[in-house]
């Protein structure tokens, strides 16, 4: 990852002030030199007085990024808006109306538009910064560490401390975060591609170079804003911040991606669309009047003027934006309670939609507590007792007899080879045996303790090489000079067959055979065997080598011509959450799959333990590879578990299922993990063993590496979505009521009998003030209390929302345009039946009429509110459940009140104070809203049930 934020720092003048060429370059020089110039001990590192001297000389390891817009700029951008603009035009246009014809004291109109676009913009850029922060946050929960030699401890700092001299270590998939020069290398390879293009992992070594080379030569240097492909190293950090090479070109790297989520792309399309309609009515309205009514000139143009402005207010959800920002913010901080860190905000609105969750299995779906069981060698089986990894447990025969000469001698061996090529270490912390390092290798040094070996195995050899592991080779070994006999010894782990393929001999005894085809097979079948008990099986071997040397591409090829030792079942329990998890994602419509570098049989045996599979039908990386694309399409569609892939396989597995139509969720913790990660539609990185490489390459982070998270994630993701769903439905249907009114009220005028006293013109049913304000008062506190509703606890009930399904369906839309069609209807026979003539008589002034249809239209929205929780289920189901929904209404009530009894609110909203009665009759045409949609929901839970009956899918609209 790049460094981000603040100032420049330097290397120490010593190498950076030389020139690119000039032979005090650290790569021009040996590890001694470069040690001496940059005042450090390889050995040790530096000390913690010196690293913070440095620290406070040369700065923090920072690139300075192009300075963030400014905060005003930031508030500036909150005008962008197609319908803001409307309405600033709106304000312009009621202003001028006011200086032409001052009716009122003041241009009220016009200062209330101002006003909310500047409070919505106020909102907006609040929830933004909120938003942002909350996602920066984040991030540095899951923020890539490095470990460097601090007073000779081995310590995890933060990227930013690193100083010039730190000893750094690197190991397979960790970020480079500073130049450095390579002293100590084990098949280090590093990818470089973001600093010189090549897209191929290159071999590092510590050979100083003789003469001047270009970037991608320097063979002993490793570079920040890279990473390490396999392999380990340590390395003196030569420079930091802006004085790396990617310091130097960090200018050219600003590339400002469009973090807008398909959600919100979608939101704007519909605001363009909202525009677009209002252009339209205004539009229709106006020719209509004009046609119909004989209005002269300048009074028309008022008229038209002053009914455009109402019905873009009318139509504008305002409140729409800052909403969703609000709501995907606080879901991601839901999220992360729940130790899911999202890290593209996208994420959390795919997750809602997942159909295919493929998890790794070891650790994320089990428990990654090892404990070796038995070892299998040529005179038999032994097994371990105890849990854990305290090295405290008796080894005996199955049966329970003492394990005899010929067999202890094979199975110490076995477990001294595995001990020995391991870099594990455990540690006994307040009583409590911990491992250092991966639980495999753990496992092994404890059994290792248990059978009588211990300070023998650190002792007898000391280690010169080691060939790491990877998940493609599915081996490890490691060099030692042999104490007494001279020569070197190899000691291998790894995949048994992967061994195995490898050996020529086994030992017998104290003595190395020939192994037979027969005690191949026989080998093989012990080791199904050990795998069909649901252990994880390893094998270890050895063999003496002439020289220390490593031969071949990276030694590779000293691994072979081994002698066979034995095989070694751990056990790593299934996680007891997993079980009910991968429950709850199928009765959620979800698969999940697992995909493992683990032994087919192991992995099918632990997949049905833990429901993920019914019959124990596993495919391998091996047959992945021989299948055409079709015939995979075929295999991923009844397949539930792979096993042994390497991690290009995973990367077939997701387009193949990307084939599907089917969105996925991957996990991945390796480097070669990242293009699985990149590809699928949510890559998921697990945050305790994962590399930097695949948290960089992932959507989410996986706090805890647990698989039940990823479905806790997935059933927060549909809440949110749901919650968006249900703020859209009632925001729309509230602006669409507005419009309605407005439409209709205008149109049926003389019917309703609302007219000015002496002017022909146009008369609004509500003035663009009440409608901006129920749009601030119900847009606001409930619209927003609706986004952090509970979850449904259908939630996880029901198949996955299409991909492809917009956030409102069309049978949204008919809901939201009935709801709007009964507030209009509501409204206007209020004001129809408060004014005088019109089908129902009254006799209050127009200012009382308006207030009565802005009273009425304001309830209209709070009752509305509790229907738009739900399409099919009753208001009244979990009716107090969100007591913040009624703390907004109570709220939006007071505000109203305010504005009808507060002179000076009476003054700028036209209104008039109304008697208890009149509040009756608003509050009973309101509430008609709940039981019409209550009539209308019962029948469509009725048809759904019907539906659901016959066929158990098609749902996705209800939520
Ligand atoms: P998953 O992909 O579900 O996490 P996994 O961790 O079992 O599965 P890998 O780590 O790729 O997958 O391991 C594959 C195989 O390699 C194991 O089954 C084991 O035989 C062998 N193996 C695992 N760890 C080591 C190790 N540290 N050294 C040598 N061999 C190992």
């Amino acid at each position: 990852m790049m460094p981000r934020n603040a100032e420049r720092t330097a290397a120490p003048e010593k190498v950076s002030e030389a020139g690119s060429a000039r032979k005090e370059e650290p790569y021009r020089q040996s590890v001694g030199q470069v040690a001496a110039a940059l005042e450090t001990d390889t050995e040790q590192g530096l000390s913690a007085e010196e690293a913070a001297r440095r620290l406070s000389r040369f700065g923090r390891n920072e690139l300075t990024e192009e300075k963030p817009p400014s905060r005003w700029r930031r508030f500036l951008s909150q005008f962008k808006d197609v319908l803001v603009l409307l309405l600033i035009a709106a304000a312009l246009i009621s202003g001028l109306l006011w200086l032409v014809e001052p009716d009122t004291q003041l241009p009220y109109e016009a200062i209330a538009i101002l006003a909310i676009v500047f409070l919505n913009a106020a909102i907006g850029y609040l929830q933004e910064a909120r938003a942002s922060e909350a996602v920066t946050a984040l991030r540095q929960m899951t923020a890539v560490q490095s470990t460097v030699l601090r007073g000779g401890e081995q310590r995890e700092i933060a990227i930013a401390e690193l100083v010039p001299g730190d000893v750094l270590l690197l190991e397979e998939g960790d970020a480079v975060s500073a130049d450095a020069r390579l002293i100590e290398t084990a098949s280090l390879r590093a990818i470089e591609a973001a600093l010189t293009g090549e897209s191929q992992p290159v071999a590092k070594d510590t050979e100083p170079l003789a003469r001047a080379a270009a970037l991608g030569d320097r063979s002993n240097m490793v570079f920040s804003g890279t990473s390490v492909a396999r392999g380990r190293g340590r390395a003196i950090v030569t420079a930091t911040g802006m004085r790396t090479e990617m310091g130097r070109i960090a200018g050219l790297l600003k590339v400002t991606r469009d973090q807008r989520t398909p959600l919100q792309r979608e939101l704007d399309r519909v605001g363009r669309l909202l525009g677009a309609a209002v252009v339209a009515i205004a539009t229709v309205i106006i020719a209509m009047i004009l046609l119909i009514e004989e209005i002269d000139g300048l009074t028309a143009l008022f008229d038209v003027l002053i009914f455009g402005v109402a019905i873009a207010v009318a139509a504008v959800p305002e409140g729409l934006p800052a909403i969703i920002t609000a709501v995907l913010a606080v879901g991601v901080q839901r999220m992360a309670v729940r130790n899911a860190v999202i890290r593209h905000l996208s994420a959390v609105e795919t997750l809602g939609s997942a159909d295919v969750i493929a998890s790794d299995k070891t650790g994320t779906l089990t428990r990654n507590e090892m404990t070796v069981r038995r070892v299998v060698t040529a005179s038999g089986a032994v097994e371990f007792e105890g849990t854990g990894y305290a090295p405290q447990g008796a080894m005996h025969r199955p049966g329970g007899e003492a394990v005899e000469a010929a067999l202890k001698e094979e199975v110490l061996l076995a477990l001294a080879a595995g001990a020995r090529a391991n870099n594990a270490r455990i540690e006994e912390v307040e009583g409590r045996w911990t491992v250092k390092g991966d639980p495999t290798e753990g496992a092994l040094v404890v059994a290792a303790c248990k059978a009588g070996l211990g300070k023998e195995v650190a002792d007898r050899f000391e280690r010169v090489h080691e060939l790491p592991f990877s998940s493609e080779r599915k081996l490890m070994s490691t060099i030692h000079e042999d104490g007494d006999a001279g020569p070197f010894r190899l000691f291998t782990k790894g995949a048994p067959e992967v061994l195995l393929s490898r050996s020529t001999q086994e030992l017998v005894g104290s003595e190395p055979r020939p192994l037979t085809e027969e005690r191949r097979s026989q080998i093989q079948t012990a080791n199904e065997e050990l795998a069909g008990q649901a252990l994880r099986t390893l094998a270890t071997g050895y063999r003496s080598l002439p020289s220390g040397q490593l031969g071949g591409a990276d030694g590779r090829s000293a691994e072979r011509d081994l002698i066979f030792l034995g095989l070694i079942g751990i056990m790593d329990p299934p996680r007891e959450e997993a079980r009910r998890a991968v429950a709850r994602a199928r009765s959620a419509g979800i698969r999940p799959v697992m995909v493992t570098g683990d032994h087919p049989r192991t992995a099918a045996v632990i997949a049905r333990e833990l429901g993920i599979t019914e019959d124990e039908r596993a495919v391998t990386g091996t047959e992945l590879e021989t299948m055409s694309d079709e015939d995979l399409d075929r295999v991923v569609a009844e397949t539930s578990v792979f096993a042994r892939v390497d991690p290009e396989h995973k990367l077939r597995i997701v387009e193949a299922f990307g084939r599907a139509g089917l969105t996925v969720a991957m996990t991945g913790d390796g480097v070669n993990d990242a293009p699985a990660l990149k590809a699928s539609d949510i890559g998921i990185a697990m945050g305790i063993t994962g590399t930097d490489v695949s948290k960089e390459a992932s959507d989410m982070v996986l706090a805890d590496d647990n698989f039940a998270t990823i479905v806790a994630a997935v059933e927060e993701g549909r809440t949110i979505f749901a919650n968006i769903r249900k703020f859209m439905r009632y925001l729309l249907s509230s602006n669409i009521g507005e419009v309605m009114t407005m439409f209709f009220g205008v149109l049926l005028a003389e019917a309703i009998g609302l007219r000015a006293a002496g002017s022909g013109g146009i008369v609004l049913p509500l003035l663009a003030t009440q409608i901006l304000w129920i749009n601030l008062v119900t847009d606001g506190a409930p619209a927003l209390a609706l986004g952090g509703d509970p979850a449904d606890p259908d939630a996880m009930r029901r198949p996955p929302r299409p991909r492809d399904e917009g956030v409102v369906t069309p049978r949204m839309w008919i809901g939201i345009a009935f709801v709007g069609a009964i507030m209009a209807a509501g409204t206007i026979l209020v004001l129809d039946a408060s004014l005088p003539g019109g089908f129902i008589d009254g006799s209050g002034t127009l200012a009382y009429g308006r207030t009565m249809a802005f009273t009425t239209l304001m309830l209209f929205q709070l009752f509305n509110v509790f229907n738009a929780r739900s399409d099919e289920q009753s208001a009244f189901v979990g009716l107090f459940a969100n007591r913040w929904l009624w703390a907004a209404v109570g709220l939006s009530l007071a505000l109203h009140a305010a504005v009808i009894y507060a002179p000076f609110l009476q003054a700028a909203f036209s209104t008039v104070a109304i008697g208890i009665g009149d509040w009756a009759l608003c509050a009973a045409a309101a509430s008609s809203v709940l039981w019409l949609r209550e009539i209308e929901k019962f029948f469509t839970r009725r048809l759904a049930g019907r539906h659901r009956r016959r066929a158990d899918d098609g749902m996705a609209d209800a939520y």
